[in-house]
């Protein structure tokens, strides 16, 4: 029973030490048609102003504003891509559309509701203010400003930034290559029947989707059986290309469980055991080259929840993110939380608004088989260990998972 004499560990030391033993991944180009979601691994930074020249912002008449309630004859057109290529003079105009460069010699543009048309003449309003109407060059970007900073994450407006600043490709951190495997002799691949004792294999699909969520690419392993050596096998074959290894089950005390020796004869196992509920049994080791194992316990709740405490930070670490954790917000509770002594515990709840507040209502049994507590809860509410409880009506910190 070596499992048990692993030092119990508090949850957030243990979070911390994951994070110690955690590296930065290396960078990677890539075009912005594949950057999405991936964060970045280096300051941008605008190497020219934005707009370049000044740009219309309206339909209308490109003028100088000291010809204001003048009739002035109109000279041409500059529309978006087509600029006029001559000076507004005294006394006369530019047609310009909504993007087009405003011409040397104006210093606005009239709407063209504005405006009275007769012929090749406008009339312009009695009264008109020089830089009106039109984005000045460097308006939304100075030449040398800051675009992006290095750990962002690239969405929508960050990516239409780097391509406004022509940038095809950006640098970005590699993605986490994880090898993921479920163990036990009970487990059965899903859609076949399983047999007398046996259950289908649900932490695989579970961490899969948990996995690729936070950035990382997956190479699946299928299930390991409880015996040392072909456990042994496949882990090793997985190692090569992998950054991280990431199993379920097996990491309890009882004899079938290979995963902690396993561990401490490939690398050195930094957490055995952890003051968390659930999922006390996780465990965390150091493998050759910077490489990381996660041994998470099997039941389907304390698999995930020890994926958001310890592994989702981690990955999170690995891309550069400059946030590693999850948003977490204080919310109310609507129950009494029973306590446990010793041993900090995230509980499911779904969230809803009253008034200013979030309420934290309970998913029902937080039995760490019950996935069902997990589906559609909305964030792990942090009960600190201790006797006395935490009644309702009490402020505890949530770990969001989504917002109602
Ligand atoms: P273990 O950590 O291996 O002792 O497993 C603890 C519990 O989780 C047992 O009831 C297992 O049957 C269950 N379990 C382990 N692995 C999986 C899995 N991949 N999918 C669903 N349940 C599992
Ligand atoms: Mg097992």
């Amino acid at each position: 029973m070596r499992g048990s004499t692993y030092p119990l560990i508090d949850a957030d030391e243990a979070a911390a030490i994951v994070l110690e033993h955690t590296h930065v991944l290396g960078v990677e180009r890539v075009h912005l048609a594949d950057s999405t979601g991936r964060v970045l691994a280096e300051d941008l930074f605008a190497d020219a102003p934005l707009p370049a020249f000044p740009s219309s912002a309206v339909d209308g008449y490109a003028v100088r504003a000291a010809d204001a309630g003048k009739t002035l004859r109109v000279l041409g057109e500059s529309a978006a891509g087509r600029p006029f290529d001559g000076d507004v003079a005294p006394g006369t105009a530019a047609r310009i559309l909504t993007g087009g460069a405003v011409p040397e010699g104006a210093d606005c543009v009239v709407m063209v509701e504005d405006v009275q048309i007769s012929g090749d003449n406008v009339t312009v309003p009695p009264s008109l203010r020089p830089g009106t109407n039109f984005h000045k060059v460097g308006d939304d970007l100075r030449a040398g400003d800051r675009i992006l900073t290095a750990g962002t994450q690239l969405g929508a407006a960050e990516i239409g930034i780097a391509a406004a600043t022509g940038r095809a490709q950006v640098p970005v951190r590699r993605r986490p290559r994880v090898a993921l495997m479920s163990t036990g002799d009970e487990l059965v691949e899903v859609g076949k029947t399983p047999g007398p004792g046996q259950i289908t294999d649900s932490n695989r699909w579970a961490l899969l989707a948990a996995l690729r969520d936070a950035g990382a690419e997956v190479h699946l392993l299928g299930i390991a059986p409880d015996q040392p050596e072909p456990l042994r096998r496949l882990v090793l074959d997985a190692l090569n290309d992998a950054d991280a290894l990431v199993t379920s089950g097996g990491v309890s005390v009882g004899t079938h469980d290979l995963v902690k020796p396993l561990l401490e004869s490939l690398g050195t196992v930094h957490i055995g055991r952890v003051k968390l509920k659930p999922g006390k049994p996780f465990t965390f080791a150091t493998l050759a080259g910077d490489r990381v194992a996660f041994g998470l316990p099997g039941f389907p709740v304390s698999s995930l929840v020890t994926f958001e405490v310890f592994v989702r930070p981690a990955l999170r670490k690995m891309q550069g993110f400059a946030r590693l954790q999850r948003p977490t917000l204080p919310v109310r509770l609507a129950y009494d939380a029973r306590p446990t002594v010793e041993r900090t515990e995230y509980q499911r709840v779904t969230l809803h608004r009253e008034g200013q507040e979030l309420v934290a209502e309970t998913t029902g049994s937080q039995s760490s088989s019950r996935l069902m507590s997990l589906a559609g809860a909305h964030a792990l509410v942090r009960i600190p260990a201790g006797d006395q409880g935490i009644k309702a009506g009490s402020v505890v910190e949530a770990m969001i998972l989504s917002l109602p």
